[in-house]
């Protein structure tokens, strides 16, 4: 499979390994928008959080805990932002799940999860409790 990050969980394309167990492994971004900018990637290839199996995705969340401590105690960042691009519209560039995690600075110019999208396309006719019950039918 052409799969960017198979390549690297394989050994076929270099990257800067930072941690690995038996289902997962993570390596710094190669376009670090943080120092220690690191992505958490499953061995297993799954292209979003839907597809990857629950026995790697309880895995991948304690491999995240351990990867933000590690970054913790070795680089001292004041918080993080951890999250997923997930699907090509949200920016997901690689088509295998993975989990950045960005330290986070003081005056390091980001902003909150919340800010990836601005109001809500259709606020007058999608209110909250509308929402709220396509989802809870
Ligand atoms: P996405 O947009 O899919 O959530 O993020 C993919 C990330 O993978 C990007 O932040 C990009 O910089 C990183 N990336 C792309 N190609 C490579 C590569 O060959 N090596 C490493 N280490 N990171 C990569
Ligand atoms: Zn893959």
């Amino acid at each position: 499979m052409d799969c960017l990050f198979c390549k690297i969980a394989a050994g076929e394309v270099q990257a800067f390994k930072v941690y690995e167990d038996e289902s997962n492994f993570a390596f710094l971004d190669i376009m670090p928008r943080a120092p220690g900018h690191a992505l958490v990637v499953p061995k297993a290839h799954a292209p979003t959080l839907l597809e990857l199996s629950d026995e790697y995705l309880a895995k991948l969340s304690l491999a995240v805990k351990k990867v933000t401590a590690l970054l913790q105690e070795r680089l001292s960042p004041e918080g993080f932002t951890i999250g997923i691009n997930h699907g090509e519209v949200s920016g997901q560039e690689v088509a295998h799940i993975h989990v950045h995690i960005l330290p986070r600075m003081k005056g390091d110019g980001g902003h909150s999860i919340q800010s990836v999208v601005s109001q809500t396309p259709n606020p007058a006719t999608d209110g909250i409790e509308t929402i709220y019950h396509k989802i809870i039918q």
